[in-house]
């Protein structure tokens, strides 16, 4: 039987980008998909298109960045389908810029939502998870969460955080029976993707620069499932591998 079969999972960020195609694949392999995304219109037309091909999927609207939201997002999955299987805190952005022209309010912003939404994401999951005795959280950093991003100071600082919480998470959970893993993606085409820089060299220019060049979701998804059975601690992409080869 397949890993993903019969289980439940609740994905933020869901309506657009690797969370939305997380959603459909995950679907077409059995699970039940809770897609939460602060764009309602988007996470409405993700759980429709799962319900169109015959899966099951529900859709909330939710602002990671608030406590109350996650805490709703999560008592109402548990309500409606009595458990949860897997967490996936995907939701994020990225306010990029020379580090002289940063405000406190950007950085406070990326930090709500890239690390204390994963931060209410894991932990309020988490407890669920602990009393049942098995879960899975997975949450999204990036390779920037593993190295520096010139260019993109609070989003890399964001991503650096969200690897020590979850690490620390993981060794909290093996006595409960919770797991965690961490996905650190490279370049994989979608919004936050299309707008990003890094020193001032435009996206496109890096990725022309990258041997495999840029995955798109659909692959991206692949190594992320993969991981997943794997229960690996870091999942990490290739593409990313061999862009820190080349800049350090
Ligand atoms: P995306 O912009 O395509 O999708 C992000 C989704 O998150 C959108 O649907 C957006 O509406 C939602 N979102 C934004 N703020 C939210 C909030 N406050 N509450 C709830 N939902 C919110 O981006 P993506 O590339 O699919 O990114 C997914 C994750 O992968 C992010 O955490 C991102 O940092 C990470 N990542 C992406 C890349 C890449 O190259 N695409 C690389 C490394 C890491």
């Amino acid at each position: 039987m397949n890993h993903f079969m019969n289980k439940v999972a609740i994905i933020t960020g869901g309506g657009a980008g690797i969370g939305r195609e997380l959603c459909f694949q995950l679907s077409k392999l059995g699970t039940s998909v809770v897609v939460a995304d602060i764009r309602e219109d988007h996470a409405k037309m993700t759980a429709d298109q799962i319900m169109n091909s015959g899966g099951t999927a529900n859709y909330m609207r939710v602002d990671v960045a608030s406590e109350t939201d996650i805490q709703q997002l999560i008592d109402d999955t548990v309500l409606r389908y009595g458990r949860i299987d897997y967490m996936f805190n995907n939701a994020g952005i990225a306010i990029g810029g020379d580090v002289r022209d940063l405000t406190l309010a950007q950085w406070k912003k990326v930090m709500d939502i890239n690390l204390n939404g994963v931060l209410y994401g894991s932990t309020i999951a988490y407890r669920v998870m602990a009393k049942q005795g098995f879960g899975h959280i997975i949450n999204t950093a990036s390779a920037t969460g593993l190295m520096p991003q010139p260019g993109n100071t609070p989003y890399c600082a964001s991503k650096h955080a969200v690897v020590g919480l979850s690490q620390s998470l993981r060794y909290e959970g093996v006595d409960v029976g919770v797991k965690v893993s961490i996905i650190c993606p490279g370049h994989v085409q979608t919004d936050i993707y299309k707008n990003m820089t890094v020193a001032n060299v435009p996206n496109e220019k890096i990725v022309e620069s990258l041997p495999v060049g840029a995955m798109n979701p659909s692959e991206a998804v692949d190594i992320i499932l993969k991981g997943i059975i794997k229960n690996k601690a870091i999942i990490i992409f290739p593409a990313s591998v061999r862009w820190a080869w080349r800049i350090y």
